[in-house]
């Protein structure tokens, strides 16, 4: 019974409160119309002008009103994710806007975000410009590449540097060895031929370097040539005859005639070579070695393939992604092939990016490796 009191005083009451309310909504739906139209009325006009420069920019280029509405936006700053609807996305960007309007004042900044969750970070570099009236215009480029590129060149330096430090530590351990055994003709010979391995080891990182820092900056697609893979494929098994003589390697290879790639032949022949020279260092001796071209027919994407296998010692499967990684050796490796750089396989991944392709590993250890570098089949159309 007191239940049921309570129930229709609780109607009554949310009735009266209902009527009440009802003049005031009515009366704040006009206030927001009038502030609307307030707005709309006080928000400065943006130039057709500014409207045609800011839709031929290349950058993300926003303007943005006195009350952080968005006025305008180019295409490249949707895509970007600084804009949607009528609102800034970046916090940070929306804060920027709000110190240029106040300060009235310019200001460049570099900004750091994530489209969406799960994608890589995106690096900007913002400029902000008060235009008066309360509108600001804001300027961004998306650096994350450039800002990759350094990290990489940065890390690259380092690897260097600590990498050259080993052979000239040796070098310079050799040299000292050699001044204290001036009288023991068999000690000078044996610290010399050390010395020689080790200046020889020297040379070749450096070269490797100089290859791998031109590689990068080198886009062998900017001014492509039409490369005949069978000439690459000729030209790198040439170069690589003396080596595997020296370790009674038997070098074949089948090469399908008439494929060609877009690209750098160069580039192409020192990879397909680092491929060939890796197999025959990393075999016993008297193993077998092979170079196989073609174009996979079952194929949906138009490939060409060069193959390069041996029936060396092999790459344990937790070691097969790493050896592509810049100086990378498998442990074993060090003693085994002298003179190895760690380099050789990094400047056929560049390579075969570079190309628009890919380079990829099968290998059983004690069976021996295939290592088959994919790039794009040029398209001859005549
Ligand atoms: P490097 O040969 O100068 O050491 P690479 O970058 O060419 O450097 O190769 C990295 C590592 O991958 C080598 O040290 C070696 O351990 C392994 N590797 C490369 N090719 C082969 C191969 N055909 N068979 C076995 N191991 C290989």
């Amino acid at each position: 019974m007191i239940e049921d009191v309570e129930v229709v005083l609780a109607v009554v009451l949310g009735l009266a409160i209902g009527l009440a309310a009802m003049p005031v909504l009515r009366w704040l739906r006009v206030l927001s119309r009038a502030t609307q139209a307030d707005l709309a009325e006080r928000t400065p006009e943006v130039s057709g002008q500014l409207e045609a420069t800011i839709g031929l920019l290349r950058s993300a280029a926003l303007v943005v009103g006195p009350y952080d509405e968005v006025l305008m936006s180019n295409p490249r700053a949707r895509t970007l994710g600084l804009v949607r609807g009528s609102r800034i996305v970046p916090e940070e960007l929306l804060d920027l806007v709000r110190q240029a309007r106040r300060s009235g004042q310019g200001m460049g900044s570099a900004l750091k975000g994530r489209r969406e969750l799960g994608m890589p970070v995106v690096e900007l570099a913002v400029r902000i410009v008060a235009l008066g009236d309360g509108l600001v215009l804001a300027i961004a480029d998306d650096r994350s590449a450039q800002v990759r590129t350094d990290e990489i060149k940065r890390d690259f330096v380092g690897n260097v540097s600590h990498e050259l430090k080993t052979p000239v530590g040796a070098i310079r351990v050799l040299a000292e060895a050699l001044e204290g055994a001036y009288d023991d003709p068999e000690a000078v010979r044996r610290f010399s031929a050390r010395l020689i391995t080790e200046t020889d080891r020297l040379s070749e990182l450096i070269a490797q370097i100089i290859e791998l820092s031109r590689l990068q900056s080198d886009d062998p697609m900017l001014q492509p040539s039409v490369v005949s893979v069978d000439d690459v494929a000729r030209a790198a098994v040439d170069q690589c005859r003396e080596q595997a003589l020296a370790r009674s390697v038997q070098l074949n290879a089948a090469i399908a005639p008439g494929l060609t790639v877009l690209g750098d032949e160069h580039q192409l022949t020192t990879a397909v070579v680092n491929l060939i020279q890796n197999a025959i260092n990393y075999s016993d001796l008297g193993a077998r070695v092979s170079v196989t071209t073609r174009r996979p027919v079952d194929d949906d994407d138009d490939f060409v393939e060069i193959a390069v296998s041996d029936n060396g010692i092999g790459i344990a499967p937790d070691e097969q992604d790493r050896i592509f990684e810049r100086f990378y050796r498998v442990d074993y490796a060090r003693g085994r092939a002298e003179g190895g750089t760690g380099l050789g396989l990094a400047i056929v991944k560049h390579t075969a990016g570079a190309h628009g392709g890919s380079v990829n590993v099968w290998s059983k250890p004690g069976q021996g490796s295939t290592f088959t570098l994919r790039l794009p089949a040029y398209q001859d159309e005549r």
